[in-house]
């Protein structure tokens, strides 16, 4: 059996030290160093996952291939590795009791009085071999959710505690990350602060072996001998987490600072050739890019940005690819009229429409399609923003001015986005949408099949409302497209338009598969039209 090596990330004193991309930055330069690696997120929350929360409560809802709607890191860590992730690299505390709960009604623990320890912290262990075990990894890295000190995420600690002390001393590594800010007013670093976190980590059993610290600037040997004196731990195994522009720095970063290193050789592995040369040229050559070009995000939660992390990455992402920097304007669809429209699209070369639930905003989002359409500037619309590019084109080139979505409108007489067959009878809310992945066909002939350049797809879904087929000849008549469709020629997957240079809806949401190595090539070719488009 291969002798799997464990690396449990934990985070100290503050949230949003970014402990996702701290996992999918060290997970890349050990995978480039031919280690085979996956990581796992372990959420402390409640919820069995994040399918049923507000964007504004937790961000974005990643979607993998196998239909799980995770934590928003599962897309840091598929952008990073290059590989897709499963239900089984994400749990959350709700997950792990209600596996419990279930297990104690069914009478598997025979008789036994069911406890956190160790019948929660076993369940949890057993998340930890299983994904492990599961995708055949070298070194599995899990991301403790939280920061330490919280009471829910108290579970996941003792769990981390039995499992070293079920492992050989050498297969297990607990990093900490940390935050060692400069306070100007005394022109220093601070070092309290992570000396607070590792106790409150010591005082429940656990003793980091390294300590990841986030600084503005490089932190000076005296300061790394203190950390190191107070926090049990000597000063090299204090390691510099500098504060980067683009977070696909940070492992460039890690790898100047040997981090990676340090973590073969305190796990006992090879120290491989480390080949990340590709990732160096592609950062720097995007850095330097000269171009812009302004694309819109017309949304609702436009405020919180976590909610569209998977967008900005593929915007990214197309970037590297155009040789140009894409900036992002959000505009606010709460905001939006036909008053205003001139004023805030007039300055972008292309609109985006993402993916959204409930009425709040639909109006505006109206307004910037009708726009795109009309001025000819490059659209996409993603999900709901596929669905209301049908809903306005029946409305205003199809003169019937109550089209609607019986997502906003029950009693339309024109429910040209309907809900879907199988939706009907479900109730529950919790993981009950179409969702993963799904093959569709794609008409030749077509933007959609000039990007992707293959006849047919896989792309992940999360959905309940559809294309309504009765309006398809209709709109086709009109001059609307229908680019893809689900392999049964049932449910359409992808529109566009006849007379419009650059004007794509999707039913997916193909953010989702878009990576460093390779963008996406709907928003590639987006942003590829939008630059044609920069006469405006
Ligand atoms: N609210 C729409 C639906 O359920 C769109 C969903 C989305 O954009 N992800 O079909």
């Amino acid at each position: 059996m291969k002798k799997r090596k464990y690396i449990f990330l934990t985070g100290g004193v503050v949230s949003s030290l970014g402990k996702g991309i701290a996992c999918s930055s060290l997970g890349f330069l050990l995978q480039s160093r031919g280690y085979k690696v996956t990581i796992l997120k372990l959420d402390p929350y409640i919820n069995v996952d994040p399918g049923t929360m507000s964007p504004y409560q937790h961000g974005e809802v990643y979607v993998t291939d196998d239909g799980a709607e995770t934590d928003l890191d599962l897309g840091h860590y598929e952008r990073f590795l290059n590989v897709n992730m499963t239900r089984d690299n994400n749990a959350t505390a709700g997950q792990i009791y209600y596996e419990v709960i279930q297990k104690e009604r069914r009478g598997d623990y025979l008789g036994a009085t069911v406890q956190v320890i160790p019948h929660v912290t076993d369940a949890i262990n057993q998340k930890i071999i299983n994904v492990g075990e599961k995708t055949d990894a070298d070194i599995v890295i899990v991301e403790i959710g939280g920061t330490v000190g919280d009471i829910e995420s108290l579970p996941f600690l003792e769990a981390i505690r039995q499992f070293r002390l079920n492992h050989p001393a050498g297969d297990t590594l607990v990093i900490h990350l940390t935050l060692v800010p400069f306070i100007a007013g005394a022109n220093e670093l601070k070092t309290k602060p992570t000396q607070h976190s590792v106790m409150r980590l010591r005082e429940i059993g656990l003793q980091p072996d390294m300590l990841l610290c986030r600084t503005d600037r490089p932190l000076p040997e005296n300061v790394k001998q203190k950390i190191g004196l107070f926090c049990n731990v000597s000063a090299n195994e204090v390691i510099d987490a500098l504060d980067v522009d683009l977070i696909y720095e940070v492992p460039l970063q890690y790898a100047e600072v040997k981090f990676d290193e340090l973590v073969l050789s305190k796990l006992g592995l090879e120290k491989r050739k480390l080949d990340i040369e590709w990732w160096r040229k592609k950062i720097a050559r995007y850095q330097k890019a000269k171009r812009t070009v302004k694309i819109a995000i017309c949304g609702k939660y436009v405020t919180l940005h976590d909610a569209y992390k998977s967008i900005m990455a593929a915007f990214q992402h197309a970037g590297m690819e155009n040789d140009v920097r894409v900036e992002l304007k959000w505009i606010n669809t709460e905001d939006l009229n036909e008053k205003n429209v001139e004023e805030k699209l007039g300055d972008v070369q292309g609109i985006l429409v993402p993916g959204g639930f409930g009425e709040r905003g639909i109006e505006g989002k109206l307004t910037a399609i009708k726009y795109a359409r009309e001025k000819k500037i490059p659209f996409f619309g993603i999900c709901l923003g596929l669905q209301c590019a049908v809903i306005e084109y029946a409305r205003n080139v199809l003169g019937k001015k109550d089209a609607n979505s019986t997502e906003f409108d029950p009693n339309t007489t024109n429910p040209v986005i309907h809900l879907m067959e199988k939706q009907k009878s479900i109730k529950g809310m919790g993981g009950t949408m179409r969702l993963g992945s799904y093959p569709a066909k794609l008409r030749k002939d077509t933007l959609a099949y000039k990007a992707y350049g293959v006849p047919e797809i896989a792309e992940r879904h999360r959905h309940r409302y559809e294309f309504n087929n009765s309006y398809r000849l209709e709109l086709e008549d009109a001059g609307m497209i229908i680019s893809a469709l689900s392999p049964d020629g049932d449910l359409v997957e992808m529109i566009e338009l006849r007379d419009h240079p650059w004007f794509v809806g999707c039913q997916f949401h193909p953010e989702l598969k878009s990576r460093v190595a390779k963008a996406h090539p709907l928003f590639r070719e987006f942003v590829a039209a939008a630059l044609k488009n920069d006469t405006r």
